[in-house]
């Protein structure tokens, strides 16, 4: 599976996808039947998009496809997720659930060019390349987020240009 299968399709299990753009998207790549589980495919093209019981159904089970081969946290974390601290396993519905723990395991964040804001950076996956603004408040236990961020907003940063607090710009 590639990158751009492998990232239409989490984002439809993590409930993000735009329905009719993914239900295109599905129809259109016709590589997707020879690298996807045989009994998923067929649950996906013959999700009733229009039912968001189906849809929730096709969802379930393609993440659970899905995370048993996963080598990193990034896909299953929405493109803007709050982190709750001392609790590192978060749970957004009945299936949709990532860990914290995980996640920070495979990030790098070395990246820290804004000294003034040091709560404030930038790390990035070191198995699967994705970009995450990280906001960690002092004192604030409940207001930390990640937010997956673009390579220009990267580059925009390395170039001091950071973007404006509690701003959403999903990569
Ligand atoms: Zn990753």
């Amino acid at each position: 599976m590639n990158t751009v299968q492998q990232k239409h399709l989490w984002k439809f299990a993590r409930g993000e996808a735009e329905l009719q753009l993914f239900e295109a998207w599905l129809y259109s790549d016709e590589e997707l039947e020879s690298v996807v589980d045989g009994h998923v495919y067929l649950r996906l093209i013959s999700c009733d998009f229009s039912d968001p019981e189906a849809v929730r159904q096709c969802r379930k089970e393609l993440w659970s496809n899905l995370a048993v081969n996963k080598q990193c946290e990034c896909e299953s974390a929405r493109n803007f997720d709050t982190i709750r601290v001392f609790r590192s396993d978060l749970r957004r519905d009945d299936f949709v659930h990532w860990n914290y723990d995980q996640f920070v395991a495979t990030q790098d964040t070395s990246f820290k060019p804004s000294d003034e804001l040091d709560w404030r950076y930038i790390s990035r996956c070191k198995v699967c390349g994705t970009n995450w603004l990280v906001n960690h408040p002092p004192r604030n236990f409940d207001g930390n987020s990640i937010e997956r961020v673009s390579d220009q907003l990267v580059e925009d940063a390395k170039n001091g240009a950071w973007p404006p607090i509690g701003t959403k710009t999903f990569g």
